[in-house]
């Protein structure tokens, strides 16, 4: 069964190969687009057919939903695969490609639009009886309001942007003297990132873990889980490693949270593959957001139950069933993800754009590697800073662990600075090794200056 006859990947580097894999794999056949920074990259050659989509910038280029339309209709393909960030999580997007008769590969407008604002979303989570956090029931109008709220819910607060992403804009306000003034700034950085000003407030819980549950659905009204991630271990809100499964997960909580997460998607109406976040704390867990998307971190779920997500993007997209029953997804061994970004751990994470002069990628049993670059290429200055993402398996966690430590030690990137030595002293980091993380473990542990 080929599902398609040809996919467009509206995406760039690791992501767009990784989907083209999983199409290569199924027989269907690939068109790339890319902008101009991006004409010499692995993606581009790669795809069985690659079309130029405009200049560097992103919103020239991987955000011009026309262009990439009218692409998608030359080359005939029947279906768009957004990857992450971009257009992955773009309503406007989804519903335009839907008028256009092209599938999207993820969900329908409307619960992309449902599930984008935070504010809207966590409403629909409290009515259906999953655990949230106490907070502004919308979004703030009335600063003096507002702080009046925030007295009631017990200092610290959090102030985050309805429309958020990428931890940008979240303040975390420790006194009622501040709040007036984190209200505005987090309103100010919200606008002009995100194009809308609306900001609510939540309790700020002090040592949490960020846990998040693989959700997937089809039209037919199936629904499974695919367990759990451990993403605590993060810089500026932005996760750097992400393990499966969760270090500390008991099956009793496994159970609830599973079961609250499915609970999301049903209450959402979702179809595809899905993330629910919660953060955990002290035996207790409340619904953060659902990303409507595949993950960066897709990889070690993947590793530990055995199935493509991609793959089954594809099939449930093209309105087949997915295939497999909650009953056939198993956990096997443990794994982990480092992600590689091009940067300074040294410097505040400041991005380290430029070419790459020696590169030798590392292999072996148990290690995955999902990158977009090689010996001499040059790394744009006007995208994310990931560049790779180095995944490791084990039968159990210690082996996981040893495995991502060899790894590392077998990773040569020179020209650029990276995350690896910092993931090398991570993995070599007592608390680390006892799985006693938090979301404030890189601060703590004072490995790197964040
Ligand atoms: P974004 O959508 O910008 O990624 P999220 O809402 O997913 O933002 O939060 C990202 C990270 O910010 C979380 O993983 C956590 O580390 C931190 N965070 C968010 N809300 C809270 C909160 N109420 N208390 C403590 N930390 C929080």
């Amino acid at each position: 069964m080929k599902y398609f006859d040809k996919i467009l990947i509206a995406n760039r580097g690791e992501i767009a190969i990784r989907v083209m894999r999983a199409c290569r794999e199924l027989g269907i056949d690939t068109v790339a687009i890319y902008s101009e920074a991006d004409k010499n990259s692995l993606f581009v050659h790669y795809a069985d057919e690659a079309f130029p989509v405009g200049p560097a910038p992103p919103s020239k280029s991987y955000l011009n939903m026309e262009r990439i339309i009218a692409v998608a209709k030359t080359a005939g393909a029947e279906a768009i695969h957004p990857g992450y960030g971009f257009l992955a999580e773009n309503a406007a997007f989804s519903g335009l490609c839907e008028e256009e008769g092209i599938t999207f590969i993820g969900p329908k407008k409307k619960t992309i639009a449902a599930m984008g604002s935070k504010i809207r979303s966590k409403q629909t989570m409290k009515d259906a009886g999953v655990p949230v956090l106490p907070g502004t029931d919308g979004g703030i109008d009335d600063i003096s309001k507002a702080a009046k709220i925030a007295d009631e819910i017990g200092y610290p607060v959090i102030v985050k942007a309805s429309a958020g992403g990428g931890g940008i804009g979240m303040q975390i306000v420790h006194d009622p003297s501040e709040i007036e003034q984190a209200i505005e700034g987090a309103m100010r950085i919200a606008e002009s990132a995100f194009g809308d000003r609306t900001v609510f407030i939540e309790k700020y819980l002090q040592k949490p873990r960020h846990v998040e549950v693989q959700v997937f659905c089809d039209e037919h009204n199936n629904g499974v889980h695919m367990f759990e991630r451990e993403c605590s271990i993060q810089r500026r809100h932005q996760k750097l490693i992400e393990e499966a499964p969760c270090p500390v997960m008991t099956p009793e909580l496994r159970e609830r949270m599973t079961d609250s997460a499915l609970k999301v998607a049903d209450a959402a109406d979702y179809v595809n593959a899905g993330t629910v976040e919660f953060l955990y704390d002290n035996g207790n867990y409340y619904f953060m957001e659902m990303n409507t998307r595949l993950q960066v971190e897709h990889t070690i779920t993947e590793l530990i139950t055995g199935i493509d997500l991609v793959r089954q993007q594809i099939v449930v997209a093209a309105g087949d069933p997915l295939e497999y029953a909650q009953e056939d997804i198993t956990i096997r061994g443990h794994a982990i993800e480092c992600r590689i970004n091009a940067e300074d751990p040294l410097n505040n994470f400041a991005a380290d754009p430029g070419k790459i002069v020696r590169y030798r990628s590392p292999g072996g049993p148990g290690i995955r590697l999902d990158s977009g670059i090689h010996a001499g290429y040059t790394i744009p200055p006007h995208y994310d800073s990931m560049i790779a993402k180095l995944c490791a398996w084990g039968m159990n966690r210690d082996l996981a662990i040893a495995r991502m430590r060899r790894a590392i030690y077998e990773y040569v990137i020179l020209g650029v600075k990276t995350t690896l030595p910092l993931h090398h002293a991570i993995m070599h980091n007592p608390e680390f090794i006892s799985g006693n993380t938090s979301t404030h473990f890189l601060q703590e542990e004072h490995i790197s200056k964040t």
